[in-house]
């Protein structure tokens, strides 16, 4: 019994208009749209021909007026669809026409049917077969047309045989059911070709379709592959390859408007002790916030990416890009240099920023970068903080730097360095406990250079390593023998680069016969922040022999006296800068003071630099100021102005 009700269930559904899958639907619209004025055709010339064989048999309403009307219907439309087969229609439209036709054709096959039922009597047995010919024919071809459409194709064969068999059972005593009998059949295997054409061609549908979802699916990934590809994925901005692959589209354009391209590169100051101390979680909300900021800051034909690391550049395109980058690098160092709060933690940051502009409309686009990156490297070596444009002098900057390298390398060949040294004094006694070892280079060829240009040039090349080792090994030798005597020593922080410099420390220190316990070695706080593991590591190493450490320049980056003790610093030395500003700002005179009583509570001492003045020496010393260096105690020179005598070591590095 259920069997029978899913069995009559299936075939009713066969009958219905499968409009839930609109794929098919299209498909089938596509294809019957042909067939169906050929329909039209066969109906309407059957009808001239039936009503041809019954010219002189029935009357004029049957022979005329009823094909007349027949055929001008079917006339219209299939013009109308001939006129519409190119047209698009909507999905809605498709299945408004779809319906309308499958209505029409059972109508129209219905009407045909029964004007030749209502002919059928007036013939002779000639006219009666040729009518029973047409009919049949005209039945099969709508049906054969309307293969596309199952449930049109369907109805249309039922009805049709359904009014054949019933019709001729009962006319002329049976006579005709062999051909009702033989039409059923035909009608039957027509339905089973149907079932079987309409199955084969809604799978080849759906093939195609998934075919095409598989396209779609496949385009969709190899376009979020490229996302991907092309995205930074903290801080969602394009990267280095987008950036890399936009210049190169420009670059194959032929040519440029002078002043249309600019490129700003951003290198962040500080933040790799954010990073390093506080943890990749809070390096990582940093560089989201700036990617932030930036982007905030950017005019709309621009491109910002994240270059890496700290690191970001701008893109501007368009008239006025110079200009822009320009307003963008000021706002961003304006903004970068602004206190942020992550993760409830209050950080400083800085930036280094470098522009260039096409300003002839000739400079190719990666040159550009270079230009900007340049530009960037300028800043970071003088103090960084700032914003530079890129100049031809950078270049040139670059070949002299180069040069001065060589000569470094020369000079030390040939004894051209001198070290000097300049007192550390104690304010409650005046007594010089502590030197600080200076190198000069007198001996230059090309006339002396100070130390702030040659240092900064040697760090850059290898040639730092060899002489802060001439720097150290002579100072060492030179004050050894005046006992009581700290010795203080600058190291640049590329000497920590070396992984053989404790090693060298400990050599020189032994082949001196120096005390470790009487040397200081100082290193920048810039330097800190750009090799903090580094940095530690050292510290630790050389701790344990007795070498202590001083943080130099302290009050010009970025670090929190907080971290001296991290670093196991035992002294910090603060920036003649900020001394310079107790003459005229009150404040500093409490930051200085706040720092000391700090510093104190951390087991730090304090050395104040850049004592010019008997008046500041004064101040400093109120403020509880125990150790103090500057001009007003002595200038670097030679170790006998200081302490007033000449030491053996002193007399062997003598230079001429
Ligand atoms: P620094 O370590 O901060 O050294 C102190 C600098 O301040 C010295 O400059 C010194 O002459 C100057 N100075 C000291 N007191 C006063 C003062 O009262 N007023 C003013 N205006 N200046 C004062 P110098 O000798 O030209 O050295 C500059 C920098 O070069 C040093 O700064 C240090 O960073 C670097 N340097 C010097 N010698 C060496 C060395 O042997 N190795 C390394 N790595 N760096 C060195
Ligand atoms: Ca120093
Ligand atoms: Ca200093």
């Amino acid at each position: 019994m259920l069997t029978l009700k899913r069995a009559l269930a299936t075939l009713v559904d066969q009958y219905r208009l499968q409009t839930g899958d609109m794929d098919l639907c299209r498909a089938q619209f596509r294809e019957f749209v042909h067939q169906i004025p050929l329909m039209y055709f066969i109906i309407s010339w059957n009808a001239v021909a039936v009503a041809f064989t019954y010219r002189d048999h029935a009357s004029p309403w049957l022979s005329s007026v009823f094909p007349v009307v027949l055929c001008a219907v079917a006339f219209a439309r299939g013009s109308w669809w001939t006129r519409n087969s190119q047209t698009t229609f909507s999905d809605a439209e498709i299945i408004g026409h779809i319906r309308t036709t499958g209505v029409l054709a059972i109508v129209l096959t219905v009407a045909f049917t029964v004007w030749t039922f209502l002919l059928y009597p007036h013939g002779d047995s000639q006219t009666k077969s040729h009518l029973t010919f047409f009919l049949a024919l005209t039945q099969i071809s709508a049906v054969f047309c309307l293969f596309p459409l199952r449930s049109a194709a369907l109805s249309v064969a039922t009805v049709a045989t359904a009014m054949f068999l019933v019709y001729f059972l009962v006319m002329d005593d049976g006579q005709m059911v062999p051909e009702a009998v033989m039409l059923t059949l035909v009608a039957g295997g027509m339905v089973f070709i149907l079932y079987k054409y309409n199955s084969t061609f809604s799978k080849l549908i759906r093939s195609q379709y998934s075919l095409r979802q598989r396209h779609l699916e496949t385009q969709k990934l190899s376009d979020e592959n490229r996302r991907i590809a092309f995205t930074d994925a903290l801080s969602s901005l394009p990267n280095r390859r987008a950036l890399l692959s936009r210049l190169e589209k420009i670059a194959d354009v032929q040519s440029r408007e002078p002043g249309q391209l600019a490129m700003v590169f951003i290198d962040l100051d500080g933040f790799k002790v954010i990073n390093d101390f506080h943890g990749h979680q809070f390096g990582d909300h940093l560089i989201t916030e700036v990617g932030r900021t930036l982007n905030s800051l950017r005019s709309e034909h621009s491109m910002l990416v994240r270059m890496g690391g700290d690191e970001f550049a701008l893109l501007i395109e368009g008239e006025g890009a110079g200009e822009d980058a320009k307003r963008f690098a000021a706002e961003a160092l304006e903004r970068l240099t602004r206190p942020v709060t992550i993760l409830g933690r209050q950080f400083q940051i800085g930036a280094s920023i470098g522009i260039s502009v096409d300003a002839d409309g000739m400079i190719a686009p990666f040159e550009l970068l270079r230009q900007a990156d340049t530009a960037m490297y300028a800043v970071k070596a003088n103090g960084k903080n700032s914003i530079q444009l890129f100049d031809k002098a950078l270049d040139e900057g670059k070949m002299w730097r180069h040069q001065i390298e060589q000569e470094i390398a020369d000079g030390l060949g040939r004894s051209e360095f001198n070290v000097v040294y300049q007192p550390i004094v104690e304010t409650l006694t005046g007594s010089v406990s502590c030197v600080e070892a200076l190198v000069r280079w007198p001996g230059r060829p090309g006339g002396p250079l100070s130390p702030d240009e040659f240092i900064g040039i040697a760090e850059g090349s290898g040639t730092i390593q060899a002489l802060g080792m001439y720097v150290l090994e002579r100072a060492c030798r030179e004050t050894r023998d005046i006992r009581d005597l700290n010795l203080s020593v600058n190291v640049s922080p590329t000497q920590f680069n070396n992984p053989d410099f404790c090693k060298h420390v400990q050599q020189i220190l032994l082949l001196t016969g120096f005390p470790p316990k009487r040397l200081q070695l100082e290193i920048t706080e810039r330097h800190l922040i750009d090799y903090p593991e580094r940095a530690s590591l050292a510290i630790e190493t050389l701790r344990d022999l007795g070498v202590s450490f001083a943080l130099d320049d302290f009050g010009t980056g970025f670090t929190s006296i907080a971290y001296l003790q991290s670093f196991g610093f035992s002294c910090v030395k603060i920036d003649r800068s900020l001394t310079k500003r107790l003459e005229h700002d009150p404040n500093a005179g409490f930051l200085i003071s706040g720092l000391i009583q700090m510093a104190r509570g951390l087991n730090v001492s304090v050395v104040v630099e850049g004592v010019e003045t008997e008046a500041l020496a004064a101040t400093l010393r109120a403020t509880g100021c125990k150790q103090l260096q500057g001009y007003y105690f002595g200038r670097p020179g030679p170790l006998r102005d200081i302490v007033g005598v000449e030491t053996a070591g002193q007399a062997r590095y003598a230079v001429a």
